[in-house]
């Protein structure tokens, strides 16, 4: 026998744990998943935790190596747990009398909620039913039990869907008249049970199995293939979890919150995930199984008495010692997990037991108050605190909000359609859509849009990812939608009873209104307020108190704008990359220094060229005949702007500016409707026909590729020069004022060598020009260039050795190495992220393998082109926090995005330094 087979043989697949023991332990993630890993710590914590074991992750990658086979030794392993799980519990499994039943749930090392599958009440048949329901004591509940676990099993392991048996449900309501599940009797859900087995005969092909070994396989190796499942894969591919981890599988003795009135379950989290408040946050429901409270079916109540009501009591009011032990346990599980956790709980006949404890999934408010939380508890230290918060979840902290007064206006106007429970903080609005296709394509017709459901499912991923905000009809602080929704940092609105959604009609019924797909609706999910009409959301408080130069006050130590601003200057003082902005005018230049930009990466100059006051001089000078009419025109966008560049200079003080000289096709600017073009002949005083001509010269089929950028400089040198000149000008009239300048100059779209020479040289000569002119000492300025055609980086020493700096043009970079057209890749990237030709969105996050490769080759032979060569970014992917990793691995010196990135580029850059050190990761994954 091979050493490998031998390896193979003693391979442990199995983890028991029960009666305060576990094997395994918390680090064990990897092997056991992080449900099964919490199980054994929760036991060995001693809380109250029904036993069970976890089948490895190993076994499931095992299982799939071998074609489906179950690994050697797997059948064994789970035999002798079981025995030794009967004898923990004093049960056995498929016994007539005394029966054990279990749970078979997923559960890989990254939660993915939802995503997988899982069967409760295995083990019952049409015979252990009967001894279920003698023993109970509780024969509406055993039958209850039974007929959840026909369908279950049905849909997961038969592949029957849920539709046959939802519809079976609906159809006995309304022929025994009634309107809840509650109101079925036992002999109601008897029939059911019948019909359903008969639902699985019909669309299986097989008789529902009644032997508990076999179904406990069969659920064992259908939760193995769910790892695969469509929408698993679709999770792991927006969250960028590794297809080859694998799920473990834990199978745990069934506790019952639905024996009866002294019986409960819920879900809560050990802090508010909303604000990150101290208090314990959650929904129960009394007699309940656990999928109900996630489920939407019933809207569930609160765990504390703060959010109760008369009609909603608390866990708290009605069963006080549950409530107790839960607040114990809390604090048990904080102090050892150092974070805040979110726990799945079931009261069986009064005693509290613990199914599931995982670190909580938060707003960016919430997570910025728990580690300052922790950290003045001296729990964590500053660079945890740092760790703690991930960069993207800074966004939900500068989320937009509605202004208040136009929230207000639109209250007293009976515009408010009804509320909701707010799930995901911010202001949203756009047209609706009732189903995640519609939703997306509503989207990649460039509007935004909400996703309206009655709840959502694993199967609305893309929509939601479509959608600027999410609102449902049904279902709790806990249901699919809201912990979704605040993973994305989207703004969203669930159990908003009061809006009749129908989605198959495609209709929303509110206040004897009917909304159809398109209209327009505004919400708010920090209040939970649903609007008619549009209201555009605008900048958050602390988006404002930064920006604004009116802080009139310090801020109140522990206040959200006080700790992200520490955070912030703690992020700054771990970081090594430099984190600069993407701005084209002063006030955007003001906004991304407000929010901590070190200086400007990126100054697009045609943003400027678009300003009413200047586009027709601009026209003027595309359309002029000959050198003379062009120079007239640049005569007259000259002090414009030279303004530009005064204004920015001054936002900037003294910080870099790195000017790109004019890039894009010039029939850009051209106006495309026919009476623009009657109106323009006229203003410059020639036929339109001749302006029709003219503007025909200037048409490309491919403009993108076309005549722009640096060839452009090359065919009418006096564009650049005009440009440089004003540039110079504007510098040396603000230094002139006491204020430093620093500009760089930047060539876009160089290929080769020589076109940047020949262009850095007539800037460098008109610079010259306007020191002497203006007799003062020079203002330094490097000329660099834009790296974002491929050539460039296949010739970048000899570029290197020219150039003061290169700026990687991501955008057009990534465009030219795939051949994807920037402006239509729409069209098929979603069926190739679908299928997963593409893991991502090459645009929005790099593409390390290809577009990466060139990158790196770029940097490395720039630099042995000319050492200490200065190199920056300044694509999509400068504020983009896996990109950022990937940049300040290759030893750039500098970011550049979008001023409201520039929070999250920061901390990204932060933890790349902690992840170096070993330091980061330990955050709420
Ligand atoms: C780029 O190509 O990455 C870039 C920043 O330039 P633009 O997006 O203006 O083409
Ligand atoms: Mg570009």
């Amino acid at each position: 026998m091979s050493a490998a087979k031998r390896k193979r043989r003693a391979a442990r697949w199995v983890y028991p744990f029960g009666n305060g023991k576990a094997a395994g332990g918390a680090d064990k993630k990897d092997l056991l998943g992080g449900k099964g890993a919490n199980l054994g710590e929760m036991t060995r914590l001693g809380i109250p935790v029904p036993p069970g074991f976890t089948i490895t992750t190993a076994a499931c990658i095992r299982f799939f190596e071998r074609r489906g086979r179950l690994p050697e030794g797997l059948k064994e392993q789970v035999g002798r747990a079981l025995q030794q799980l009967e004898r923990r519990r004093g049960q056995r499994f498929g016994d007539l009398r005394n029966p054990l039943l279990v749970s078979v749930r997923s559960g890989a090392k990254f939660s993915m909620p939802g995503m997988m599958d899982t069967v409760l009440n295995l083990g019952l048949s049409d015979s252990v039913v009967v001894g279920l329901a003698e023993r109970s004591g509780n024969a509406r509940f055993a039958w209850d039990s039974y007929r959840r676990f026909i369908q279950m099993y049905g849909d997961v392991v038969l592949d029957t869907g849920k539709a046959p048996f939802e519809d079976a449900i609906e159809a006995l309501k309304r022929d025994r008249g009634v309107a809840s599940d509650a109101e079925l009797t036992a002999a109601d859900l008897k029939r059911l049970c019948s019909i359903f087995r008969k639902i699985v005969l019909r669309r299986a092909g097989t008789a529902f199995p009644q032997d508990a070994h076999g179904q406990l396989w069969g659920a064992i190796t259908a939760v193995f293939r769910s790892w695969n499942n469509a929408r698993a894969k679709r999770y792991r591919r927006q969250y960028g979890i590794p297809e080859s981890l694998g799920t473990a599988v834990n199978v745990q003795s069934m506790v019952f919150g639905n024996l009866g009135a002294d019986c409960a379950t819920g879900v809560a989290f050990t802090r508010d995930p909303a604000t990150g408040e101290d208090v314990l946050y959650g929904e129960w429901l009394p007699d309940a199984q656990g999928e109900d409270v996630v489920a939407g079916i019933r809207t569930p109540l609160p765990i504390s008495t703060r959010r109760a009501s008369a009609e909603r009591p608390s866990l708290e009011q009605s069963m006080p010692e549950a409530f107790a032990e839960l607040q114990r346990i809390r604090k048990t599980l904080e102090a050892h997990y150092r974070d805040m956790q979110d726990v799945e709980f079931t009261v069986e006949r009064g005693r509290l037991y613990m199914l599931q404890t995982r670190t909580g999934k938060r707003t960016g408010l919430a997570a910025l108050h728990i580690a300052f939380d922790l950290h003045a508890k001296r729990v964590l230290g500053k660079e945890e605190v740092v760790a703690r918060v991930e960069p993207e979840m800074l966004v939900h902290l500068l989320a937009p909000v509605f202004d208040p007064h136009q929230q207000a206006a639109a209250r007293e106007d009976g515009r408010m359609l009804g509320r909701g429970l707010p799930a995901g903080p911010g202001a949203a609005c756009g047209a609706i859509a009732f189903d995640a296709e519609r939703a997306e394509r509503l989207r990649a017709d460039g509007r935004s849009v909400l996703l309206v459901r009655t709840e959502t499912s694993p199967e609305d991923l893309g929509g939601m990812v479509a959608a600027s905000g999410i609102l449902t009809g049904r279902g709790g602080m806990t249901s699919h939608a809201a912990v979704v929704a605040r993973g994305m940092g989207k703004p969203c609105i669930v159990g908003a009873e009061v809006l009749r959604i129908d989605e198959k009609a495609g209709v929303l019924r509110a206040r004897s209104m009917v909304f159809r797909e398109g209209d327009d609706l505004s919400i708010d999910g920090s209040t939970g307020e649903v609007f008619v009409g549009r209201i555009e959301p605008r900048p958050s408080e602390i988006q404002s108190a930064l920006i604004s130069r009116r802080r009139a006050k310090k801020p109140a130590p522990r206040s959200t704008l006080a700790r992200f601003t520490r955070l912030m200057r703690w992020a700054d003082s771990i970081r090594r990359l430099k984190v600069r902005t993407n701005a084209d005018t002063p006030h955007d230049a003001r906004v991304a220094r407000a929010l901590g930009a070190e200086g400007i990466g990126l100054c697009r100059t045609e943003h400027m060229f678009f300003a009413e006051d200047r586009i027709l001089a601009v026209r003027e000078m595309i359309l002029a005949a000959d050198r003379e009419g062009r120079d007239r025109a640049l005569r007259k966008l000259l002090p414009m702007q030279r303004r530009d560049f005064v204004g920015i200079f001054k936002a900037m003080d003294g910080r870099p500016v790195t000017i790109r000289l004019l890039d894009p096709p010039l029939h850009e600017f051209l106006p495309t409707e026919d009476a623009q073009f009657r109106a323009l002949a006229e203003e410059l005083g020639v036929s339109k026909r001749a302006l029709s001509d003219l503007a025909e010269q200037l048409h490309e089929s491919n403009p993108m590729l076309g005549h722009r950028g640096c060839r452009l400089g090359l065919s009418y040198p006096e564009i650049y020069e005009m440009q440089a000149q004003a540039i110079f000008e504007a510098a040396i009239a603000v230094r002139r004022r006491g204020v430093k300048v620093a500009p760089e100059v930047m060539i876009p779209l160089v290929g080769t060598v020589v076109e940047f020479d020949r262009l850095a040289a007539r800037v460098r000569a008109v610079a010259e020009a306007t020191h002497r002119k203006a007799g003062v000492r020079p203002v330094r300025y490097p000329v660099g260039t834009m790296i974002e055609v491929p050539r460039a980086c296949l010739t970048a020493d000899a570029i290197g050795r020219s150039a003061d700096f290169f700026s990687f043009g991501t955008n057009d970079l990534t465009q030219m190495t795939f051949g994807f057209s920037r402006d239509d890749v729409a069209k098929f990237l979603p069926e190739y992220l679908e299928h997963q030709v593409l893991p991502a969105d090459p645009f929005a996050q790099l593409d390390e393998e290809g577009v990466g490769r060139l990158v790196r080759l770029a940097v490395k032979e720039g630099r042995e082109g000319s050492p200490g060569l200065k190199i920056g970014i300044c694509g999509e992917h400068g504020g983009d926090p896996p990109s950022v990793r990937f940049f300040h691995r290759l030893g750039m010196d500098y970011v550049s995005c979008s001023p409201f990135r520039i929070p999250v580029a920061r901390l990204a850059a932060a933890h790349c330094v902690l992840e170096e050190r070993g330091e980061a990761g330990s955050g709420t994954s």
